[in-house]
């Protein structure tokens, strides 16, 4: 079998080896070295096997971030169990699904949040608490835990539930390997080491802040500055001591309008990374115009971990393209029904095989075969294409394209037009029902600063540049778009706004 180390392992390796580093380093000054917090993660252990957890067991948490929670995942790991982390945001009806459908054997959700679970606990499940200041009652007991399992590359370390951008979320069963393999593709391709300082803004109930952020500096004994959120003051204020900030496109939103953001201020930065929804071609150019630094635009998902980026080094990094293929892992861009591949430059299917994609969704064994080809590729339901200099182009989702009059529309291709339009931060494009076309297109635009468009000065300004079948039939300037934590647009929901523009029969335009 090839080398495999997990990262719980990997991690313990670190701790015995610089004991006395910082791994977090909090908003409030306070240090948490690697000693202090493999005792967290021994204690932990010790408390969740006495809590009946043998391995396969999933161990859920719906905690605010803390130390104590990545603590709580390392445990569940070394012990053998699956670990579930749950947005903050779930409501009790929310949490029933989840709890209904992972059945964990632990439930770590945090004080304030005890009563609503109290009622849950029983001889199936235990109801634990952990709160931010190192309190609840999963920290207890003094009782250590040391030994870890023999973990095997295919075995299961977490489920993970999908955003719900495009549905109801899934479960995606995610197992040791794809988790080492993807941290150490991740390491070599952006150089990542222990002498690395990460500024971690993200939650860590999504695949980005937890196994490509998090694991990365657990892997490789680097620091982290670990603010309970992303807040931009803050942010800017550390830049100068930090050397790698890993973010979401509404984070570089933010920080282009910070006025600390200067090229000294970013003197010890050598890599800033966007990714989970598409960065803005403004941002890109404002930020690098202010700091000097093209930020590192790259690929990810739930189900495949990172699956390309931009070079570190050794090539450009060019916006409006995810880059290329982690090493491990390949990408091609196929013709969504027939599955075979297209000619570079064609939008397709794109599909990634390789080490990180997981094995399957939590039992649902007839949508995992749906979402795979016979030949192990994992169909992402992104469309893209390739470059000339191979680069892959996300050009939007399938659930996304509008079909109208029998015609393919992406939105990605209206939205940048609408966006290099002065008066425009940005849009979102989106098919509503018609009932000539089936499916027609309507623009959601977002001014820029004190500006006022009108829909009729917005239309002129694209319908030249697309065929007719392309142009929006209505405009709608909006304040804000509808956006979930990680700044992905909902376009579901703006589907849902604006379902019956074209539905009354005098309303047809
Ligand atoms: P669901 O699968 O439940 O509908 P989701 O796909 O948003 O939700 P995630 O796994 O969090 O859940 O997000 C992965 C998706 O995010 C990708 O499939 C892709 O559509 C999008 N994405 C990630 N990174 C980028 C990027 N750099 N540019 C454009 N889109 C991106
Ligand atoms: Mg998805």
């Amino acid at each position: 079998a090839p080398a495999f180390t997990p990262v719980h392992r990997s991690f313990a390796e670190q701790a015995g080896r610089r004991p006395d580093r910082a791994l977090f380093e909090l908003p409030d000054g306070r240090k948490i070295t690697y000693r202090e917090t493999a005792d967290t993660v021994a204690r932990i252990a010790a408390r969740l096997v006495a809590d009946g957890v043998t391995p396969g067991d999933r161990v859920a948490m719906q905690v605010d971030k803390s130390p104590e929670a990545i603590a709580l995942y390392l445990a569940t790991l070394r012990i053998g169990g699956v670990f579930l982390p749950l947005n903050t945001a779930y409501t009790g009806a929310e949490m029933e699904y989840f709890i209904g459908d992972a059945r964990p054997r632990v439930l770590v959700c945090s004080p304030e949040r005890q009563a609503d679970h109290a009622h849950r606990a029983g001889p199936d499940l235990v109801v634990e608490t952990l709160g931010t200041k190192g309190d609840g009652t999963l920290l207890e007991s003094e009782a250590r835990h040391d030994e870890a399992v023999d973990a095997a590359a295919d075995d299961p370390a977490a489920i993970l539930y999908t955003s719900g951008t495009t549905g109801r979320s899934k479960g995606a069963v995610l197992t040791h390997g794809n988790l080492a393999s993807n941290c150490a593709a991740l390491l070599e391709a952006w150089q990542f080491t222990d002498r690395d300082r990460l500024i971690h803004a993200l939650p860590i109930f999504h695949v980005h802040g937890l196994f490509v952020a998090a694991n990365m500096v657990l892997a490789s004994g680097a620091s982290m500055y670990y603010l309970p959120k992303f807040d931009a003051d803050t942010v800017v204020d550390l830049l100068p001591r930090a050397t790698v900030l890993m973010g979401v496109p509404t984070f570089y939103t933010r920080l282009v309008k910070h006025e600390r953001l200067t090229p000294q201020a970013c003197a010890s930065m050598r890599l800033f990374v966007s990714g989970s929804a598409p960065l803005l071609a403004s941002d890109h150019a404002a930020f690098e115009a202010r700091t000097g630094h093209a930020i590192l635009e790259r690929y990810g998902m739930t189900e495949t971990g990172m699956n390309t980026t931009n070079p570190y080094e050794g090539g450009p990094r060019k916006p409006g393209t995810v880059g290329e293929p982690l090493p491990g892992t390949e990408i091609r861009v196929v013709d969504a029904e027939s599955g075979e591949p297209l000619p570079d430059g064609e939008v397709g299917s794109i599909e990634v095989r390789g080490p990180n994609v997981f094995s399957g969704y939590w039992q649902m064994p007839e949508k995992t075969a749906a979402e795979f080809r016979a030949d192990g590729f994992f169909i992402t339901g992104d469309l893209g294409r390739v470059d000339e200099d191979g680069y892959l182009c996300i050009v939007g989702r399938g659930k996304d394209l509008v079909i109208s009059g029998g015609y393919n529309i992406y939105p990605k291709e209206i939205e940048e037009l609408l966006d290099a339009h002065p008066a425009v931060l940005e849009s979102a494009v989106i098919g509503v029902p018609h009932p000539d076309f089936g499916e027609t297109v309507v623009a959601v635009v977002v001014p820029a600063g004190g500006q006022e468009p009108t829909e009729a000065e917005l239309l002129r300004s694209v319908a030249g540049d697309l065929a007719r079948f392309k142009h929006p039939r209505a405009v709608r300037i909006v304040d804000a778009l509808p956006r979930n934590v990680m700044g992905k647009v909902q376009k579901a929901e703006l589907r849902k706004r604006y379902q019956d523009l074209f539905a009354g029969p005098d309303t047809l335009g």
